[in-house]
């Protein structure tokens, strides 16, 4: 008798499994990825996203004052009535600049924006327009989860209002998830900021990174980008004087093999992302750049002159019989040395 309910019980726990196996995979068969697209809009040396799934758009910054009206034709191009929500990362000029004209001129959901304000008329008309379209502004809280169509984003700052007076580091940041892909959004935070993003645990391993602060060294640090892992990186820069994008950054992506895109390089760039994969409508940054070789070379290659001489020479040259001084090429050009005629040193 036990032995029979054993059985019976063995079959029913069989049945169970079995049963329950076969739902996962049903689930599994059902799931549908819906496409993404990430436009980083050309806006010269300043920020503008705009996310689009499913119908619902998402704005990320817009650009400077000038910037406006091409950013309001960019979405009328895509005939976008409504914008789901709009984020203003930090109240600087060139995140925050065409903002008004697209809130004039578009419905608006949510307006997320970093509690903290700035002095400028710029800021005052983002202001004046949230205000006369009725809107109110939603104060970004890290860990909070927002759907946009098929699409979700996480806010992973700012984590701190204590950044005295350094607005990049009050910006709002983000984790965008379509299926499988992830992007990661951080504004102009600084070390500072970004030192905390990466304690507040939530796990920023993404597919694509856009580079905080267009570029500059003070954002993409080394533990940031290891947090990150991404396959690709976007630079959203121009033409400016700050030195963006920044040496380190660079040579940060070159070595972890990043495949990095540069607005300045491509104009506008659009991300399409499957849930499980992403393209890029874009020629990635070359970063062995020909120009840079030449002169890492020139540095190293060494050449030798003579106490009286005016020609540089190779090492063999029987011209160095009564003296052989050793220096590198870039040297000895600077010098004025001309390259030997008889033992036909490197140019
Ligand atoms: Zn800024
Ligand atoms: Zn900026």
């Amino acid at each position: 008798m036990k032995i029979r309910i054993k059985r019976i019980l063995c079959y029913l726990l069989l049945v169970s499994i079995l049963v329950s196996l076969s739902g996962a995979q049903q689930t599994n068969a059902a799931t549908k990825y819906y496409k993404m697209y990430v436009n980083y809009i050309d806006v010269g040396e300043s920020d503008c996203v705009l996310i689009q799934s499913d119908g619902k758009y998402m704005l990320i910054d817009a650009g400077n004052n000038g910037d406006g009206d091409n950013i309001v034709d960019y979405l009328e191009n895509k005939k976008i009535k409504k914008l789901d929500y709009v984020i203003c990362t930090h109240p600087h000029a060139d995140h925050i600049g065409g903002m008004d004209d697209v809130i004039k001129t578009f419905d608006i959901g949510k307006v997320i924006a970093p509690a903290i304000s700035n002095t400028t008329e710029t800021y005052e008309d983002l202001l004046k327009a949230i205000k006369n379209k009725g809107l109110k502004i939603t104060k970004p809280v890290v860990g909070t989860k927002y759907a946009i169509g098929k699409a979700k984003f996480t806010i992973i700052a700012p984590n701190s209002y204590d950044y005295g007076d350094n607005l990049n580091n009050y910006s709002v940041g983000i984790k965008l998830t379509n299926g499988k892909n992830t992007f990661i959004f951080i504004g102009d935070n600084e070390t500072k900021a970004i030192n905390d993003i990466l304690k507040n645990k939530i796990s920023l391993k993404a597919d694509v990174y856009m580079c905080g602060h267009h570029g500059s060294d003070t954002s993409t640090t080394k533990e940031l980008l290891k947090a990150i892992s991404p396959k690709y990186a976007v630079i959203s820069v121009g033409k400016n004087s700050y030195g963006h994008p920044g040496e380190n950054t660079i040579s940060l992506l070159a070595n972890s093999k990043i495949t990095t895109y540069r607005t300045d390089e491509n104009s506008t760039i659009v991300a399409t992302s499957t849930g499980t994969n992403i393209k890029f409508n874009a020629t990635a940054t070359k970063f062995n750049d020909s120009k840079d070789t030449s002169t890492s070379a020139n540095n190293k290659t060494i050449v030798y002159i003579t106490e009286t001489g005016t020609k540089y020479h190779k090492a063999t040259c029987s011209m160095l019989n009564q003296s052989k001084i050793k220096t590198t090429l870039k040297e000895a050009k600077a010098k004025g040395y001309e390259p030997c005629k008889k033992c036909h040193p490197p140019e």
